[in-house]
């Protein structure tokens, strides 16, 4: 079963490459990141270029076993529902989960096509602040809350909280820290701030 990781990947950071080894750990035999274009609920925020965005997740993959990148979404011009990515997948004969942290599994609801979405796909959600533990399942619509399972890895219509610590760092964070040259503090993996810093990325040197 391919698990896709998605986001804005603004830039992709420690905190998604935790939750991609969790879905691994959790029994999935690959977990595929797959870079935005323009995500719905970001529609009115300015995003870096998608092609630098698919490029740090590349090298954020690299040297992680069975972690692999898509273009599927960064190719196209439509803004990036999870719904047609997972049947673009769906109808190339594989099998997939869904994974992201407990901040977007209680708005998955307002996804487009979210009930053929959670038909036909798994759901890992990996424990972010402020959605730990007791808090989640409350948080939840009755119909999703009832497929909570607790070790649902592989079955449709399923939803699991993935087992692991809560990491806080998230892409605003490291925006935030560039823009006032802080340091880092390994937040981002080296291949990926050497990209950045190339770049000029979120430094407010102008478009890139
Ligand atoms: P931003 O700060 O720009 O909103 P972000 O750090 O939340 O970005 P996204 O690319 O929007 O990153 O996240 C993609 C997916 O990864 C989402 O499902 C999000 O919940 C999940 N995710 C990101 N960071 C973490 C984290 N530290 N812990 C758990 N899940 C995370």
């Amino acid at each position: 079963m391919v698990g896709l990781l998605g986001g804005t990947f603004d830039p992709i950071h420690t905190g998604h490459i935790r939750v991609a080894r969790a879905a691994l750990a959790a029994g999935l035999s690959r977990v595929v990141l797959v870079p935005a274009r323009q995500a719905p609920h970001k529609s009115g925020l300015s995003t870096t270029d998608p092609f630098h965005r698919f490029a740090l997740a590349a090298l954020a993959a690299v040297g992680e076993t069975s972690v692999g990148v898509s273009s599927y979404e960064v190719l196209r011009e439509e803004p990036s529902y999870t719904i047609n990515t997972v049947r673009y997948f769906r109808d190339r004969g594989a099998q997939v989960a869904l994974i992201m942290g407990t901040d977007s599994l209680v708005e998955v609801e307002t996804w487009r096509d979210c009930r053929e979405l959670l038909d036909t796909a798994a759901i890992l959600a990996y424990p972010r602040r402020p959605f730990l533990g007791d808090t989640v399942a409350p948080k939840l619509p009755d119909w999703i809350r009832g497929r909570l399972a607790a070790d649902g890895a592989g079955r449709p219509g399923t939803v699991q909280i993935l087992a692991g610590p809560p990491d806080d760092v998230s892409s605003t964070l490291i925006r935030d820290r560039i823009r006032r040259s802080e340091p880092l503090d390994g937040l981002l993996t080296p291949a990926v701030e050497e990209y950045v810093r190339k770049n000029g990325l979120y430094a407010g040197g102008g478009p890139v």
